[in-house]
């Protein structure tokens, strides 16, 4: 039996009790950490948010109370009243380890089933079933701590804000795409058919829309959304401390940034230095072979000019490149197994990667080195600034007849010899020890350059968001193509011991600038336009020059609680595949969601031509439904019989075809309303004689299997087959069941037209001229080659719902009449159908 709180009321938390509460009465609450039972005294330990603390029962003294611990288990939740004392021997692990509750009275407010892991501080779940528990998972120390400490984080970071004067504002979740380079995840709207939400990738547009509307200084601590690819310390939603200010220098804006980190660092007990130091790009990349670099290890050096001319060529190292002395402090001797380890990575992990394009030499043997090229060694020990114990590996180009000049260039031996030294700075990471030094090296990158080529798309494109600021003397090669490459922004990035943390940049305020610069993205007007061009209007109302900057919170949480993954700093976060493995999200959607939604209309833009004929099926169909879905019909009559088969299957076959073509796959649905057109001649059929010819077509189907025969039959050899075949085509021919769909469309009055657009459909989708295979064939990629598409594609749409509308009209006129159902609801869809189909008909003409 369980208790209920009532107006038990808690008077201390677990973690609180102190030595200095002996003798006072205490009330406190939480959860079953473990259970001791030695006979005559029972202990519980009592986790809440703040610790844990010691109860005991006691048989003797407390019988009734003891009896009732018995049954407590780990992780029930109680409430326990009873008397503070001083421990005979204090547990110095315990916060609370000087005194113990004893025990006058246990409420067992709830029970608990055996988690699937303890709630200990070190366990060894693996982390897809924490994320699945995460409840469980939530009650250990350490994500508490992350959780309190990012709390705190956020807290000082907005009193920090709101004290230099920013105001915080929210922008909208369900908006319009933001460029910055990911996919957006999209919302299909349920009022507007066909039309989406994109979720923010971050608010920037909206940001400087605030500067525009004069707030002057602006920030939010904001949910963006990005559909990246996987990555291990990537979230798909992620938290941003997003800001802008009207009028700034640069260096305002690190002004306010590095506030900003110092007094977050402070909280989580860190001590930063500012002002920050300032790196450009370039020499990021020439130094660090990165654009978010490391400081706590030396940078790289480029040793070419130590060597000889005669040296470079029997080292086989190119002249025209960077040769790069990388340093890993205080590595010192190795031994010969970690030589050969050492060997292995750097061959096999840096230059097989790099195409056999790089050269590169470990001078484990610098003595040996100094014996034979004394006068190479001085000189890089000078230039490198060479210390005691340093692990030296030099990586420049491979000098080889077959190797293309062209292949290898500066950038990349920077690059590859930058991963390679965070590589060896990890693998060393014991004996350097300088990433325990608690070393906090932020540092400002600039001078970006604006944009980056694409190999991909074979084109220029921004570096960063498409509305960063361009250096005044570069504009003009905005409009020379081959001088892109050298523009340089107004972004800069910050970074954190080799993280970044986030980026921004003085924007582009003027519209005729911004204009210039979606020209060179190669932008039409039209596409401008219909992409920005709110904000380009905006732009032309009077605004002030504006700059901001975004910081990732998750990644700051994370590096100041002193974790390695973002995934400990986030309440409920996303695996690396982006799940959440608790909720089960992403999951698919209920019927009637999925309904309201067309999801699957992600796809295709339909027209809204379109759209309104698949709303008008959409309408009749439910009308049909209404009436008849889960309702007792009569089937007193054959024609009542045949009818309720007829229409069931039509009611599925439309509904289908009306999902197809609203997704956009209109052969397909084109095909499948074909059979809908059957069921309106066999249902107009049927209604000439509906007695006689509905019993006709209840016989004809009995037999379902006839037909199987009747394909069996070019394969049958045995006179046995043959007459069995025979026997079921005599009782179709009994059945009166007009064989063909011609045969029973010959009888209806004329004109109709329904076998005739059958007829029409079948042969376009069936022979394969040009007319049939337009909607599935397009041209590839070079000419004398066809592209099969096999997803969406609009061709047919049209056809297939006005198809669909008509047949099933047909269908749903004749059931009703069978069943006596009142029509009124008919007319007019019916009505708005054919104006429609006249305003298309004339819109076409
Ligand atoms: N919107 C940018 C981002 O999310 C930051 C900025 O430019 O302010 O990375």
């Amino acid at each position: 039996m369980l208790d209920f709180l009532g107006n038990l009321t808690r008077t201390h938390y677990c973690g609180a009790l102190r030595a200095s509460d002996a003798g006072t009465n205490a009330i406190v609450m939480g959860w079953v950490h473990r259970r001791r039972d030695l006979g005559n005294l029972l202990f519980l330990d009592l986790r809440d948010r703040t610790g844990i603390v010691q109860v005991v029962f006691n048989k003797e003294t407390q019988p009734a109370p003891h009896a009732k611990a018995e049954q407590a288990r780990s992780e029930f939740v109680v409430a326990v009243e009873g008397n503070v004392i001083k421990r005979q021997k204090a547990n110095p692990e315990l916060a609370t380890g000087e005194v113990e509750l004893v025990a006058t009275k246990l409420h067992i407010l709830n029970n608990a089933k055996t988690p699937p892991f303890p709630v200990e501080d070190e366990i060894n779940a693996a982390e897809e079933t924490r994320l699945r528990y995460r409840y469980i998972d939530l009650r250990r120390v350490k994500p508490h701590r992350n959780i309190a400490l990012r709390h705190k984080i956020v807290l000082e970071i907005r009193k920090v804000m709101d004290e230099m004067g920013f105001i915080e504002v929210e922008t909208p979740m369900l908006t319009r795409s933001t460029p910055e380079g990911a996919r957006d995840y999209l919302v299909p709207s349920r009022v507007h058919h066909g039309q989406f939400y994109a979720l923010p990738q971050s608010p920037q547009i909206f940001k400087q829309i605030l500067m525009i509307g004069g707030l002057d200084r602006y920030f939010q601590i904001v949910k963006c959304f990005r559909d990246e690819d996987l990555r291990a310390d990537r979230q798909p939603e992620f938290t941003q401390l997003d800001l802008e200010m009207s009028f700034p220098r640069q260096q305002d804006i690190f002004e306010v940034i590095e506030n900003v980190m110092v007094r977050a660092c402070a909280v989580a007990g860190i001590k930063a230095e500012r002002p920050f130091p300032h790196m450009k790009h370039a020499d990021a990349i020439r130094l660090y072979g990165v654009d978010k670099p490391d400081l706590r290890l030396p940078p790289m050096t480029d040793v070419r000019g130590a060597f000889t001319a005669e040296q470079l060529a029997r080292f086989k190292f190119r002249s025209d490149l960077p040769i790069q002395l990388i340093r890993t402090p205080n590595v010192g001797q190795l031994s010969r197994k970690e030589k050969e380890q050492l060997d292995q990575k750097i061959r096999d992990g840096y230059f097989q990667a790099a195409g056999g394009l790089l050269r590169s030499v470990w001078i484990h043997d610098f003595a040996r080195l100094e014996r034979d090229y004394p006068e190479t060694t001085e000189k890089i020990r000078t230039i490198g600034q060479v210390v005691e114990n340093d692990l030296l590996v030099l990586v420049g180009g491979v000098d080889r007849p077959e190797v293309a000049p062209q292949s290898l260039k500066a950038e990349t031996v920077c690059g590859m010899a930058g991963l390679l030294r965070l590589d060896l700075a990890e693998h060393f990471r014991e004996r350097h020890k300088a990433f325990e030094r608690g070393d906090w090296k932020f540092a400002w990158i600039t001078d970006f350059p604006l944009f980056e080529w694409s190999e991909k798309d074979k084109q220029w494109v921004s570096a960063q968001h498409p509305f960063t600021g361009i250096i005044e003397e570069d504009l003009d090669k905005l409009e020379q193509p081959e001088r892109r490459g050298e523009i340089r922004s107004k972004g800069y990035d910050l970074v954190l011991n080799g993280n970044e943390l986030g980026s921004g940049s003085i924007r582009i305020h003027r519209q005729d600038i911004q204009e210039r610069l979606f020209k060179a993205l190669g932008l039409t007007e039209e596409q401008q336009r219909r992409r920005f061009g709110f904000f380009l209007d905006a732009l032309t109302y009077g605004t002030p020059p504006h700059g901001g900057i975004a910081l990732g919170i998750d990644r700051i949480a994370m590096l100041l609680a002193g974790e390695k993954s973002l995934r400990e700093v986030i309440a409920f976060p996303k695996t690396t595949a982006a799940q959440d493995l608790m909720a089960e999200s992403p999951s698919s959607v209920d019927a009637p969601q999925e309904e309201e939604l067309e999801i699957m209309a992600a796809y295709p833009l339909l027209t809204s031509h379109n759209w309104s004929l698949a709303g008008l099926c959409d309408r009749l169909w439910r009308v049909i439904e209404r009436q008849t879905s889960g309702h007792d019909l009569p089937v007193d009559t054959s024609f009542q019989q045949a009818m309720s088969l007829i229409l069931a299957k039509s009611h599925d076959d439309a509904r289908a075809v009306i999902r197809l073509g609203k997704s956009g796959y209109g052969v397909q649905a084109a095909a499948l309303s074909r059979s809908l057109i059957e069921a309106a001649i066999n249902a107009d059929y049927i209604q000439l004689r509906p007695e006689e010819h509905g019993w006709a077509f209840i016989r004809s189907l009995k037999d379902s299997n006839q037909r199987l025969a009747k394909r069996m039959k070019p394969h049958a050899s045995t006179d046995e087959v043959h007459q069995l075949i025979k026997a079921a085509e005599d009782i179709q021919t009994e059945s009166g069941w007009p064989r063909t769909l011609g045969q029973r469309a010959d009888f209806l009055p004329k004109p109709n037209y329904l076998y005739d657009v059958a007829y029409f459909m079948v042969s376009q989708l069936i022979h394969s001229d040009i007319a049939a295979t337009a909607g599935k064939l397009s041209e590839g990629n070079r000419t004398g080659q066809f592209k099969l598409q096999v997803g969406p594609s609009n061709e047919w749409v049209p056809q297939a719902l006005a198809t669909c509308f008509i047949a099933l009209h047909e269908v749903a006129k004749v059931s009703f009449t069978a069943f006596r159902i009142d029509q009124s609801e008919f007319e007019p869809l019916a009505s708005l159908f054919q104006k429609l189909t006249r305003d298309f008909e004339t819109a076409g003409a």
